[in-house]
Protein backbone atom coordinates (compact mmCIF):
# COMPACT_ATOMS: atom_id res chain seq x y z
CA UNK A 1 0.00 0.00 0.00
CA UNK A 2 1.33 3.26 -0.85
CA UNK A 3 0.26 6.61 0.72
CA UNK A 4 0.93 9.57 -1.00
CA UNK A 5 0.42 13.50 0.61
CA UNK A 6 1.58 17.27 -0.41
CA UNK A 7 3.72 17.08 3.05
CA UNK A 8 5.02 14.25 4.88
CA UNK A 9 6.64 14.84 8.29
CA UNK A 10 8.67 11.63 9.22
CA UNK A 11 9.39 13.59 12.57
CA UNK A 12 12.64 12.02 12.79
CA UNK A 13 13.88 13.23 9.36
CA UNK A 14 13.06 16.39 7.71
CA UNK A 15 9.72 17.09 6.13
CA UNK A 16 9.01 16.21 2.71
CA UNK A 17 7.07 17.63 -0.06
CA UNK A 18 4.98 15.24 -2.26
CA UNK A 19 6.01 12.68 -0.45
CA UNK A 20 5.31 9.04 -0.19
CA UNK A 21 4.95 6.16 2.38
CA UNK A 22 4.78 2.47 1.56
CA UNK A 23 3.02 0.25 4.07
CA UNK A 24 3.19 -3.70 4.20
CA UNK A 25 0.60 -5.09 6.34
CA UNK A 26 1.56 -3.09 9.76
CA UNK A 27 4.95 -1.88 8.95
CA UNK A 28 6.33 1.09 7.13
CA UNK A 29 9.09 -0.10 4.49
CA UNK A 30 9.71 3.40 3.13
CA UNK A 31 9.33 6.84 3.40
CA UNK A 32 10.67 9.49 0.82
CA UNK A 33 9.45 11.81 -2.16
CA UNK A 34 6.44 10.24 -4.81
CA UNK A 35 9.14 10.97 -7.21
CA UNK A 36 11.55 8.43 -5.82
CA UNK A 37 8.99 5.73 -4.70
CA UNK A 38 6.23 4.86 -7.42
CA UNK A 39 3.93 2.45 -7.10
CA UNK A 40 4.96 -1.47 -7.47
CA UNK A 41 2.87 -3.17 -10.24
CA UNK A 42 -0.07 -4.18 -8.41
CA UNK A 43 0.16 -1.98 -5.49
CA UNK A 44 -2.78 -0.21 -4.04
CA UNK A 45 -2.12 3.91 -3.82
CA UNK A 46 -4.10 6.35 -1.62
CA UNK A 47 -3.52 9.86 -2.16
CA UNK A 48 -4.24 12.04 0.05
CA UNK A 49 -3.81 15.29 -1.57
CA UNK A 50 -3.57 18.46 0.47
CA UNK A 51 -3.19 16.82 3.89
CA UNK A 52 -0.11 16.46 6.11
CA UNK A 53 0.51 12.81 6.60
CA UNK A 54 2.75 12.05 10.26
CA UNK A 55 2.84 9.43 12.89
CA UNK A 56 -0.21 9.15 14.97
CA UNK A 57 0.07 11.28 17.88
CA UNK A 58 0.63 9.35 21.44
CA UNK A 59 -1.88 10.31 24.69
CA UNK A 60 1.58 9.27 27.40
CA UNK A 61 -1.45 9.69 30.38
CA UNK A 62 -5.12 9.17 30.20
CA UNK A 63 -8.48 7.86 32.29
CA UNK A 64 -10.52 6.49 29.67
CA UNK A 65 -12.64 5.21 32.73
CA UNK A 66 -13.53 8.96 32.92
CA UNK A 67 -14.54 10.40 29.98
CA UNK A 68 -18.52 10.87 31.21
CA UNK A 69 -17.44 12.93 33.61
CA UNK A 70 -16.41 15.50 30.90
CA UNK A 71 -18.35 19.10 32.25
CA UNK A 72 -19.24 16.99 35.75
CA UNK A 73 -16.65 18.42 38.18
CA UNK A 74 -16.34 22.47 38.00
CA UNK A 75 -12.37 24.00 37.83
CA UNK A 76 -10.76 25.75 40.61
CA UNK A 77 -12.04 23.52 43.37
CA UNK A 78 -9.17 22.54 45.80
CA UNK A 79 -7.35 19.15 44.47
CA UNK A 80 -8.50 17.76 48.16
CA UNK A 81 -12.07 18.70 46.85
CA UNK A 82 -11.45 17.50 43.53
CA UNK A 83 -10.49 14.22 44.59
CA UNK A 84 -13.86 13.88 47.19
CA UNK A 85 -15.74 14.51 44.09
CA UNK A 86 -14.46 12.32 41.39
CA UNK A 87 -14.68 9.63 44.81
CA UNK A 88 -18.64 10.02 44.47
CA UNK A 89 -18.91 10.65 41.11
CA UNK A 90 -16.80 7.48 40.44
CA UNK A 91 -19.50 5.10 43.41
CA UNK A 92 -22.52 6.61 41.20
CA UNK A 93 -21.31 5.12 37.80
CA UNK A 94 -22.34 1.47 36.73
CA UNK A 95 -20.20 -0.87 34.86
CA UNK A 96 -22.53 -0.03 31.69
CA UNK A 97 -21.46 3.36 31.95
CA UNK A 98 -17.82 2.77 32.37
CA UNK A 99 -18.44 0.71 29.43
CA UNK A 100 -19.72 3.66 27.07
CA UNK A 101 -16.93 5.89 29.14
CA UNK A 102 -14.18 3.58 27.31
CA UNK A 103 -15.56 3.33 23.90
CA UNK A 104 -16.35 7.44 24.11
CA UNK A 105 -12.88 8.06 24.66
CA UNK A 106 -11.98 5.94 22.06
CA UNK A 107 -14.01 7.88 19.69
CA UNK A 108 -12.46 11.11 21.02
CA UNK A 109 -8.91 10.25 21.24
CA UNK A 110 -8.93 8.85 17.13
CA UNK A 111 -10.78 12.11 16.07
CA UNK A 112 -7.93 14.14 17.47
CA UNK A 113 -4.91 11.72 15.73
CA UNK A 114 -4.29 9.65 18.70
CA UNK A 115 -3.20 6.24 17.77
CA UNK A 116 -1.53 5.06 20.94
CA UNK A 117 -2.73 6.03 24.40
CA UNK A 118 -1.33 5.11 27.80
CA UNK A 119 -4.46 4.55 29.57
CA UNK A 120 -5.10 4.13 33.54
CA UNK A 121 -7.66 1.48 34.28
CA UNK A 122 -8.98 1.42 37.72
CA UNK A 123 -11.47 -1.10 36.90
CA UNK A 124 -9.85 -4.54 35.42
CA UNK A 125 -13.19 -6.29 35.91
CA UNK A 126 -14.34 -4.15 33.14
CA UNK A 127 -11.70 -5.90 30.01
CA UNK A 128 -13.39 -9.09 29.75
CA UNK A 129 -16.35 -6.70 28.74
CA UNK A 130 -14.65 -4.75 26.23
CA UNK A 131 -14.44 -5.29 22.68
CA UNK A 132 -10.79 -5.34 20.55
CA UNK A 133 -9.46 -1.70 21.61
CA UNK A 134 -9.35 0.16 18.02
CA UNK A 135 -6.13 2.35 18.96
CA UNK A 136 -2.64 0.98 20.61
CA UNK A 137 -3.30 1.16 23.97
CA UNK A 138 -0.84 0.15 27.05
CA UNK A 139 -3.63 -0.35 29.83
CA UNK A 140 -1.91 0.23 33.31
CA UNK A 141 -3.92 -1.23 36.11
CA UNK A 142 -4.30 1.22 39.14
CA UNK A 143 -3.12 0.13 42.66
CA UNK A 144 -4.72 1.66 45.57
CA UNK A 145 -4.07 0.52 48.82
CA UNK A 146 -5.11 3.77 51.36
CA UNK A 147 -8.39 1.87 52.80
CA UNK A 148 -7.76 -1.05 52.60
CA UNK A 149 -5.43 -4.27 51.05
CA UNK A 150 -6.64 -6.07 48.14
CA UNK A 151 -5.58 -9.06 46.77
CA UNK A 152 -3.22 -7.38 44.18
CA UNK A 153 -1.28 -10.74 43.17
CA UNK A 154 -4.73 -12.47 42.41
CA UNK A 155 -5.70 -9.25 40.30
CA UNK A 156 -1.91 -9.40 38.67
CA UNK A 157 -2.03 -12.76 38.15
CA UNK A 158 -5.85 -12.52 36.00
CA UNK A 159 -4.61 -9.60 34.59
CA UNK A 160 -1.44 -11.19 32.79
CA UNK A 161 -3.29 -14.16 31.89
CA UNK A 162 -5.70 -12.06 29.80
CA UNK A 163 -3.31 -10.00 28.15
CA UNK A 164 -1.27 -13.40 27.74
CA UNK A 165 -5.16 -14.75 25.62
CA UNK A 166 -5.86 -11.23 24.09
CA UNK A 167 -2.76 -11.17 21.75
CA UNK A 168 -4.61 -8.95 19.35
CA UNK A 169 -4.76 -5.98 21.72
CA UNK A 170 -2.11 -3.78 20.82
CA UNK A 171 -0.39 -2.19 22.99
CA UNK A 172 0.95 -3.37 26.68
CA UNK A 173 -0.13 -4.31 30.25
CA UNK A 174 1.62 -1.82 33.45
CA UNK A 175 0.97 -1.54 36.69
CA UNK A 176 0.34 1.90 38.31
CA UNK A 177 0.42 2.59 41.88
CA UNK A 178 -2.00 6.29 42.07
CA UNK A 179 0.11 8.05 43.82
CA UNK A 180 2.17 8.44 46.79
CA UNK A 181 -0.31 9.41 49.09
CA UNK A 182 -2.84 6.20 47.87
CA UNK A 183 -0.18 3.84 47.52
CA UNK A 184 1.75 2.24 49.65
CA UNK A 185 5.65 1.87 49.08
CA UNK A 186 4.94 -1.92 48.95
CA UNK A 187 2.53 -1.60 45.56
CA UNK A 188 5.29 0.75 43.71
CA UNK A 189 7.67 -2.25 44.85
CA UNK A 190 5.37 -4.84 43.15
CA UNK A 191 5.62 -2.80 40.02
CA UNK A 192 8.84 -2.85 40.24
CA UNK A 193 9.39 -6.41 40.60
CA UNK A 194 7.19 -6.88 37.40
CA UNK A 195 9.45 -4.59 35.69
CA UNK A 196 12.16 -6.01 36.74
CA UNK A 197 10.67 -9.95 35.94
CA UNK A 198 8.57 -9.15 33.16
CA UNK A 199 9.53 -5.83 31.65
CA UNK A 200 6.31 -4.52 32.22
CA UNK A 201 6.40 -0.34 32.27
CA UNK A 202 4.52 1.64 35.12
CA UNK A 203 3.21 5.25 35.97
CA UNK A 204 2.27 6.93 38.71
CA UNK A 205 0.83 10.50 39.79
CA UNK A 206 3.47 12.69 41.35
CA UNK A 207 3.54 15.86 43.22
CA UNK A 208 0.57 17.22 41.06
CA UNK A 209 -0.38 19.20 44.08
CA UNK A 210 0.52 21.76 46.22
CA UNK A 211 -1.51 19.90 49.18
CA UNK A 212 0.02 16.35 47.76
CA UNK A 213 4.09 18.76 47.97
CA UNK A 214 3.03 20.08 51.32
CA UNK A 215 1.84 16.58 52.65
CA UNK A 216 4.98 14.90 52.50
CA UNK A 217 7.48 17.58 52.51
CA UNK A 218 5.81 19.12 55.61
CA UNK A 219 3.59 16.79 56.85
CA UNK A 220 0.57 19.08 57.41
CA UNK A 221 -2.37 20.53 54.91
CA UNK A 222 -5.73 19.56 53.96
CA UNK A 223 -4.56 16.48 52.10
CA UNK A 224 -2.43 15.06 54.41
CA UNK A 225 -5.24 16.04 57.46
CA UNK A 226 -8.30 14.33 55.02
CA UNK A 227 -6.08 10.96 54.31
CA UNK A 228 -5.21 11.11 58.29
CA UNK A 229 -9.08 11.50 58.77
CA UNK A 230 -9.23 8.22 56.10
CA UNK A 231 -6.52 6.06 57.94
CA UNK A 232 -3.48 6.57 56.02
CA UNK A 233 -0.56 6.49 58.60
CA UNK A 234 1.05 9.67 57.56
CA UNK A 235 4.30 8.63 59.32
CA UNK A 236 6.02 8.99 55.74
CA UNK A 237 5.26 12.72 55.48
CA UNK A 238 7.46 15.29 56.84
CA UNK A 239 10.72 14.24 55.58
CA UNK A 240 11.62 15.40 52.08
CA UNK A 241 9.17 15.43 48.86
CA UNK A 242 7.22 12.77 47.44
CA UNK A 243 9.47 11.90 44.73
CA UNK A 244 12.32 11.54 47.29
CA UNK A 245 10.19 9.33 49.12
CA UNK A 246 9.77 7.06 46.40
CA UNK A 247 13.43 7.33 45.12
CA UNK A 248 15.10 6.61 48.29
CA UNK A 249 12.91 3.08 48.20
CA UNK A 250 14.50 2.67 44.99
CA UNK A 251 11.03 1.98 43.33
CA UNK A 252 10.97 4.67 40.60
CA UNK A 253 13.14 3.50 37.65
CA UNK A 254 13.86 4.60 33.71
CA UNK A 255 10.72 2.18 33.01
CA UNK A 256 8.29 4.27 34.88
CA UNK A 257 5.88 7.64 33.74
CA UNK A 258 5.69 9.98 36.94
CA UNK A 259 2.21 12.37 35.68
CA UNK A 260 2.33 15.58 36.70
CA UNK A 261 5.54 16.26 38.71
CA UNK A 262 4.46 19.94 38.95
CA UNK A 263 5.98 20.76 42.45
CA UNK A 264 9.88 19.89 42.62
CA UNK A 265 12.19 20.89 45.81
CA UNK A 266 15.75 21.51 44.20
CA UNK A 267 16.89 18.37 44.64
CA UNK A 268 14.12 16.69 43.07
CA UNK A 269 15.17 17.53 39.41
CA UNK A 270 19.03 16.17 39.80
CA UNK A 271 16.76 12.97 41.69
CA UNK A 272 14.46 12.08 38.77
CA UNK A 273 17.30 12.66 35.98
CA UNK A 274 19.24 10.00 37.59
CA UNK A 275 15.80 7.47 38.13
CA UNK A 276 15.92 7.72 33.84
CA UNK A 277 12.18 7.65 34.32
CA UNK A 278 10.05 10.12 32.15
CA UNK A 279 7.77 12.64 32.84
CA UNK A 280 4.25 13.53 31.08
CA UNK A 281 3.01 16.93 31.34
CA UNK A 282 -0.98 17.21 30.83
CA UNK A 283 -0.99 20.93 29.82
CA UNK A 284 -4.75 21.47 30.01
CA UNK A 285 -5.48 19.65 33.62
CA UNK A 286 -2.68 21.51 34.90
CA UNK A 287 -4.72 24.77 33.53
CA UNK A 288 -7.75 23.19 35.13
CA UNK A 289 -6.56 23.29 38.49
CA UNK A 290 -4.51 26.82 38.26
CA UNK A 291 -1.01 24.73 39.52
CA UNK A 292 1.90 27.24 39.87
CA UNK A 293 4.42 26.91 36.26
CA UNK A 294 5.35 23.61 35.34
CA UNK A 295 8.98 23.23 35.36
CA UNK A 296 9.23 22.08 32.06
CA UNK A 297 12.80 24.43 30.99
CA UNK A 298 14.65 23.00 34.17
CA UNK A 299 13.69 19.28 33.93
CA UNK A 300 14.68 19.09 30.10
CA UNK A 301 17.70 20.95 31.26
CA UNK A 302 18.36 18.09 33.28
CA UNK A 303 17.63 15.65 30.78
CA UNK A 304 14.56 14.27 31.35
CA UNK A 305 12.22 13.07 29.26
CA UNK A 306 9.01 15.13 29.24
CA UNK A 307 6.24 13.98 26.78
CA UNK A 308 2.45 15.05 27.06
CA UNK A 309 -0.82 13.33 27.99
CA UNK A 310 -4.56 14.98 28.44
CA UNK A 311 -5.60 13.50 31.84
CA UNK A 312 -8.90 12.49 32.08
CA UNK A 313 -12.37 14.39 31.45
CA UNK A 314 -12.97 15.05 34.93
CA UNK A 315 -10.29 17.70 34.66
CA UNK A 316 -10.02 18.56 30.98
CA UNK A 317 -12.71 19.41 28.25
CA UNK A 318 -11.13 17.28 25.80
CA UNK A 319 -8.86 14.40 24.66
CA UNK A 320 -7.56 16.44 21.90
CA UNK A 321 -3.37 16.25 21.23
CA UNK A 322 -3.36 19.22 19.21
CA UNK A 323 -5.02 21.70 21.63
CA UNK A 324 -2.44 20.12 24.70
CA UNK A 325 0.22 21.29 22.43
CA UNK A 326 -1.04 25.17 21.64
CA UNK A 327 -1.57 24.90 25.91
CA UNK A 328 1.95 24.40 26.41
CA UNK A 329 2.96 26.62 23.87
CA UNK A 330 0.90 29.45 25.48
CA UNK A 331 2.89 29.14 28.54
CA UNK A 332 6.34 28.25 27.91
CA UNK A 333 8.30 29.22 24.81
CA UNK A 334 8.46 26.16 22.10
CA UNK A 335 8.29 26.03 18.75
CA UNK A 336 5.73 23.80 16.49
CA UNK A 337 8.40 20.59 16.03
CA UNK A 338 9.38 20.77 19.26
CA UNK A 339 5.73 20.41 20.98
CA UNK A 340 5.59 17.50 18.21
CA UNK A 341 8.38 15.82 19.16
CA UNK A 342 7.65 15.84 22.53
CA UNK A 343 4.20 13.93 21.58
CA UNK A 344 6.08 11.93 19.14
CA UNK A 345 9.18 10.94 19.83
CA UNK A 346 9.38 11.62 23.48
CA UNK A 347 5.66 10.13 23.98
CA UNK A 348 7.45 6.89 22.20
CA UNK A 349 10.66 6.67 24.32
CA UNK A 350 8.29 6.84 27.62
CA UNK A 351 7.03 3.50 26.29
CA UNK A 352 10.08 2.04 25.66
CA UNK A 353 9.36 2.05 21.64
CA UNK A 354 12.37 4.71 19.91
CA UNK A 355 12.26 4.18 16.66
CA UNK A 356 8.74 1.82 16.46
CA UNK A 357 6.08 4.53 17.57
CA UNK A 358 6.33 8.26 16.95
CA UNK A 359 8.23 8.33 13.82
CA UNK A 360 8.13 7.34 10.24
CA UNK A 361 10.79 5.63 8.87
CA UNK A 362 11.77 1.94 7.78
CA UNK A 363 10.89 -0.77 10.36
CA UNK A 364 8.63 2.02 12.54
CA UNK A 365 5.12 1.02 12.71
CA UNK A 366 2.62 1.85 10.48
CA UNK A 367 0.27 4.02 12.72
CA UNK A 368 -0.22 7.05 10.66
CA UNK A 369 -2.41 9.77 10.62
CA UNK A 370 -3.42 12.54 7.86
CA UNK A 371 -4.71 16.24 8.55
CA UNK A 372 -6.24 17.77 5.62
CA UNK A 373 -5.29 21.29 5.08
CA UNK A 374 -7.47 24.02 6.47
CA UNK A 375 -8.01 27.26 3.74
CA UNK A 376 -7.80 29.56 6.65
CA UNK A 377 -3.73 29.18 7.21
CA UNK A 378 -2.89 28.50 3.38
CA UNK A 379 -1.66 30.78 0.48
CA UNK A 380 -0.86 27.48 -1.64
CA UNK A 381 -1.70 23.46 -0.24
CA UNK A 382 2.04 21.78 0.63
CA UNK A 383 3.94 25.29 0.01
CA UNK A 384 7.27 25.11 1.72
CA UNK A 385 6.84 28.53 2.79
CA UNK A 386 4.09 27.34 4.96
CA UNK A 387 5.74 25.77 8.59
CA UNK A 388 4.33 22.74 8.25
CA UNK A 389 4.55 21.36 11.95
CA UNK A 390 2.61 24.94 12.38
CA UNK A 391 0.07 23.45 10.10
CA UNK A 392 -0.47 20.80 11.84
CA UNK A 393 -0.78 22.22 15.65
CA UNK A 394 -2.61 24.78 14.55
CA UNK A 395 -5.24 22.23 12.65
CA UNK A 396 -8.51 21.72 14.46
CA UNK A 397 -10.64 19.18 12.25
CA UNK A 398 -10.51 15.73 12.39
CA UNK A 399 -7.97 13.53 10.62
CA UNK A 400 -8.81 12.47 7.21
CA UNK A 401 -6.75 9.05 7.49
CA UNK A 402 -6.07 7.37 10.83
CA UNK A 403 -4.21 4.02 10.61
CA UNK A 404 -3.15 2.05 13.57
CA UNK A 405 -0.84 -0.88 12.58
CA UNK A 406 -1.27 -0.36 9.06
CA UNK A 407 -5.38 -1.00 9.28
CA UNK A 408 -7.81 1.95 8.63
CA UNK A 409 -9.83 3.44 11.47
CA UNK A 410 -13.42 4.76 10.54
CA UNK A 411 -13.40 7.62 11.96
CA UNK A 412 -17.56 9.00 13.46
ZN1 LIG B 1 -4.15 11.10 35.96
Amino acid sequence: MLYLSDVILPIASPPLYRGAVRVEEAEVVAVGRAADLPPQPGETVVDLGASTLLPGFINAHCHLDYTKFRGSIAPKQSFTEWIKTINALRRSFTTEDYIESIAQGFELLAQGGVTTVANIEAFPELLPHLPVPPLRTWWFLELIDVRARVNQDQMLRDCLSFFEKHTDWLGGFGLSPHAPYTASVDLYRLARTCGEKYGMLSTTHIAESVEEHEMFSYGRGPLHDFLGSLGRDNSDCGHGSALSHLVEHGVIANDCIIAHLNYLQDYDYELVARTGASVVHCPKCHTYFGHAPFPLKALREYGVNVCLGTDSLASNNSLDMRSEMREVQEFHSLGDREVLEMVLLNGAQALGQTGKLGQISPGSVADLVAFAHEPASESSSGSPEIDPYRRVVQSRKPPVLLLVHGRRIPLG
